[in-house]
């Protein structure tokens, strides 16, 4: 083959001179074929813009105004010549952002992680044969499958176009699709006019295709037009950004408040200008909540990573907030809450019922009639069975280790198996000398699907399944067992296609039919009325024990749980019933939903739990209907067709392994294994990471309050400082960045999923956490100041005195963290006591710390400390505890008063 393939111009050669070319053939490459040009071309990647560097980000963390502050007074108190003092800033300003660059980075990796579980694949044809492989595989020369749905992952010429439409916004700005057809265009055609090609990062608006990879990574021409991908990660969520800001407002407030006490300290209370400024400055730092954002981050991205090991993987880091207070969600059915293993188990013929036999896709097993055997021989219109689910297919059957699996969609999977129980074969015994000229490809809206074959003799065959209102309509006639063709028997399918659904199956209609051999291609008008029908296939597809758990468990937490499917109402209904949905005798089907105006729409879909026969259409209706009645609405999909709905959705969730790309890129979350149990998870998650974020908040806007209302009274008291400038230094580099820190890792509270789910609007400084911070901040200062006069009192030093007022302070914030891991329920169970291993960490840290700063002679030096009296160190113990019991005894009176309410 040629290596440079740009100056080839395909776009203008015929196809088959393409293939040529570029060294390939209709049926694929060979894999070590595949494996040297993947060596030779390198990887289909774009070449990511480089992240900022170690060096960048650990500078950016200076950049805050607290630290501008903490700067300046480093320098004054240099001037001022008080080392110590200065020393002691410094450490400060290094450990914060010591800790500020680690969180980010850790953030910035659970972020980059989850990106790799969402790398695209492609459908490809390696050895004649079709598998998936990662698109950063793709060669040139591999041949691709693309349908619907799908982004293109390479430079491709089309090979073979259905009905293709081609979303190129992202190359040409065109936002409308534009048509794709197999036949070259002129050498100099514009980009958007090369509709002989699909470029890379183009989506595939309908149809399907198949294309010969002719550019791949940097050499397509998105990779050439952007020249390397922007690589943004978003840490933020509104909830961070409200902080942020709040933060900032804060820290203005308290700058301000802190030069009036400054003037006020000069003029009336006569200190000396250096001793002053310290206090000013420990007060700052005290009072604002500077770790605040940072630790909401850390919160934020170990929620993403909790979320990613239960199978739900955020897309938009927002959804983390939204989840949490999702409060109906409108699930699929098909591989959501049932497995999406299929298996046929009936046949309805003109006379007979088949029941069929057999372990899951193994293409081998029995059909029965009446308990004895069935042969094909016998019931001819068996054959014809066989004929229409082998043929109107795009699954491919595969062993593997003995095990049967489908490459493709399950239910095709399980009707490639049936044509194999029927014909005894396990082969393809069908397509010999057969050919496929033209198919009308599935889709939700028309709920059938269509192909043409010709076979050796040039005979032209039309086989379709589909579901069955949409395949009579097609149908004139029906098959009898003997081979003949009779009137179609309208009430008998219909009487046949309710008891099959009654019992959970799944139903589709085959036909066939034999049009003239003029060379047309397959219409959908062009079918009405021609076809001749076989008869009727259900297939059970069970649902997933888990998802039943799952369903339970959102009833539990006030959440409703609505199915939104494609098929039949009874079949929606049977399954209803097995997974626990309630309402399971209320059905509205898409058609009853056509009929209603928005205002009854909405008031039904409160009601109504099952929707059937519903297209894509139809979702982004109930969607808006639920959300004018005020609820937070999560809404799954998988195709392209789902993409408003999703965008629409509060939350929207999409299929990882059966979703289109497109629906993945509209969705917030992505379900890795598209089964509905992952979907409450990512809903527990998403409370726990709410609940945290307030648990992060309501620790430390006390803890600074309480610090700051300590210093204040000192100062306008005109009393001694109970805790020096540089000891409030040292409590807030230990404390912020361990205990505060804790609270991002908690788990989910026990009563997490049996909450009702919180307001959409719910203000996150609810009254409650306003009066929480007052009565912990007074009850700080009270012990702070009670504990240096009783030292002061009892005779010890002013030093002792101190050194027991701020062992005080952060044997208090360590029980304030114990009390705050329970915000709903009662701190004193078994489990709350013995806590996490993040929170014992950090809590023997702080302990270790304080001793040091306590006994150890050169800290002593440094931090005007003592050594406290054993005695009076038990008392401090104590005093933890009283404050702990207070709080605790506050929050049962008024968890009590609420239930009453
Ligand atoms: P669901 O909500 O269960 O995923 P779909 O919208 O996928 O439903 O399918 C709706 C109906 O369309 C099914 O009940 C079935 O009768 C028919 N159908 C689904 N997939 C195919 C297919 N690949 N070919 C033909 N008919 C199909
Ligand atoms: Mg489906």
């Amino acid at each position: 083959m040629t290596d440079n393939l740009e100056e080839l111009a395909v776009h203008a050669l015929p196809k088959d001179e393409t293939l040529r070319i570029i060294g390939s053939q209709s049926t694929g490459l060979e894999t070590p074929e595949a494996e040297r040009r993947l060596a030779a071309h390198g990887p289909n990647r774009l070449i990511a813009a480089p992240s900022r560097g170690p060096l960048v980000r650990f500078l950016s963390q200076f950049h805050n105004v607290l630290i501008y502050v903490l700067i300046a007074s480093a320098i004054v108190t240099a001037f001022l010549q008080h080392w110590i003092d200065t020393g002691v800033i410094i450490a400060v300003v290094l450990g914060n952002s010591v800790v500020g660059f680690l969180q980010e980075g850790r953030a910035e990796e659970a972020m980059n992680a989850i990106r790799g579980m969402l790398a695209p694949r492609a459908a490809v044809l390696r050895d004649g044969r079709r598998t998936s492989v990662d698109a950063s595989d793709l060669v040139p020369g591999d041949i691709v499958l693309i349908e619907a749905g799908d982004r293109v992952t390479a430079d491709m010429r089309l090979l073979e176009a259905r009905s293709l439409k081609l979303e190129e916004a992202v190359l040409t700005g065109e936002s409308v699709p534009v048509d794709k057809s197999t036949d070259p265009v002129a050498i100099d055609a514009a980009l958007g006019d090369r509709s002989s090609m699909l470029y890379s990062g183009t989506l595939v608006a309908a149809g399907t295709g198949r294309g010969i990879v002719v550019a791949t990574g940097m050499a397509t021409e998105i990779g050439k037009i952007s020249g390397m991908l922007e690589r943004v990660v978003t840490l933020s969520t509104p909830l961070v950004r409200q902080m942020d800001i709040f933060s900032r407002w804060l820290t203005l407030f308290i700058l301000i408040i802190a030069a009036l006490l400054l003037a006020y300290g000069l003029v009336v209370g006569h200190l000396p200008f250096a001793e002053l400024f310290m206090i000013i400055v420990g007060l700052s730092v005290a009072a604002i909540p500077e770790g605040l954002p940072a630790v909401m981050t850390i919160t934020l991205a170990v929620g993403v990573q909790a979320m990613a090991r239960r199978n739900a993987i955020v897309r938009r880091l927002p959804a983390i907030e939204t989840l949490g207070s999702v409060s109906v969600i409108c699930t699929d059915k098909t591989g959501t809450l049932t497995r999406n293993e299929m298996m046929v188990a009936n046949l309805v013929a003109a006379r007979h019922i088949y029941r069929v036999d057999g372990d899951r896709y193994a293409p081998g097993g029995a059909v029965r009639w009446n308990e004895a055997d069935a042969d094909p021989r016998e019931h001819a219109v068996l054959l014809a069975f066989a004929r229409a689910a082998g043929l109107c297919n795009d699954a491919v059957l595969r062993s593997a280790d003995g095990a049967w699996q489908v490459e493709g969609d399950p239910m095709e999977g399980a009707l490639m198996a049936l044509a194999g129980k029927i014909t005894g074969n396990g082969g393809d015994p069908f397509a010999v000398g057969w050919t496929r000229v033209d198919a009308i490809p599935f889709d939700a809206a028309h709920r059938y699907m269509a192909v043409l074959h010709q076979d050796e003799e040039g005979r032209r065959h039309v086989h379709v399944k589909g579901a069955p209102e949409a395949v009579f309509a097609l149908c004139a006639a029906q098959c009898m067992p003997d081979g003949q063709t009779a009137a179609l028997d309208l009430a008998y399918w219909e009487t046949m296609v309710e008891s099959l659904a009654a019992k959970g199956q799944r139903v589709l209609a085959v036909a066939a039919g034999a049009p003239s051999d003029d060379e047309q291609p397959l219409t959908q008008d062009e079918l009405s009325g021609t076809l001749t029908l076989i008869g009727l296939v259900g297939l059970i597809d069970p649902p997933r024990p888990e998802a039943i758990a799952a369903v339970t468990e959102c009833h539990l937490a006030g959440i409703r749980v609505k199915m939104i499917t494609g098929d039949h109402a009874a079949t929606a209904r049977a399954i209803a019933g097995m997974v626990g949905l309630k309402n399971s005798d209320l059905v509205l089907t898409g058609a009853d939903i056509d009929r209603m105006d928005d205002a009854t729409l909405a008031l039904a879909a409160m009601e109504t739990d099952i929707f059937a026969r519903t297209s894509p259409a139809h979702k982004l209706r109930l969607v808006t209907a639920l959300q004018s009645q005020g609820l937070t609405v999560a809404m799954t999909g998988d195709g392209v067709n789902d993409a408003p709905a999703l965008k629409r959705a509060d939350a929207g969730i999409a299929m990882g392994v059966k979703g289109s790309e497109a629906a993945k890129e509209a969705a917030e979350l992505v379900l890795a294994d598209d089964n509905f149990a992952s979907i409450a998870a990512a809903v527990r998650e998403g409370r726990t990471v709410y609940d945290n974020i307030k648990k992060v908040i309501s620790w430390t806007l006390p803890t600074n309050a309480g610090e700051a209302t300590t210093i204040m009274i000192a100062l306008f008291v005109g009393l001694a400082l109970p805790v020096t400038a540089v000891q409030i230094l040292w409590i807030n580099l230990v404390t912020a960045i361990t205990l505060g820190l804790a609270l991002a890792f908690e788990p989910s509270e026990e009563g997490t999923m049996r909450r009702p789910p919180r307001r959409r609007d719910e203000p996150l400084l609810t009254g409650e956490l306003i009066w929480h911070v007052a009565l912990v901040s007074l009850l700080f200062a009270a012990a702070v100041f009670g504990v240096f006069f009783y030292a002061v009192d009892k005779g010890h030093s002013i030093e002792l005195a101190r050194t027991m007022a701020m062992n005080t302070l952060v044997v208090m914030e360590i029980f304030h963290v114990f009390f705050i891991r329970n915000i709903y329920g009662t701190s004193l169970t078994w489990r709350a006591v013995r806590g996490t291993k993040v929170v014992w960490i950090c809590v023997i840290s702080v302990t270790i710390a304080q001793f040091a700063v306590t006994y150890l002679p050169f800290m002593q030096s440094l931090f005007g400390t003592e050594s406290v009296p054993l005695r009076e160190g038990l008392l401090i113990f104590a005093l933890g505890w009283v404050f702990f019991a207070l709080v605790e005894i506050e929050k049962q009176m008024r968890l009590t008063l609420r239930k009453r309410a």
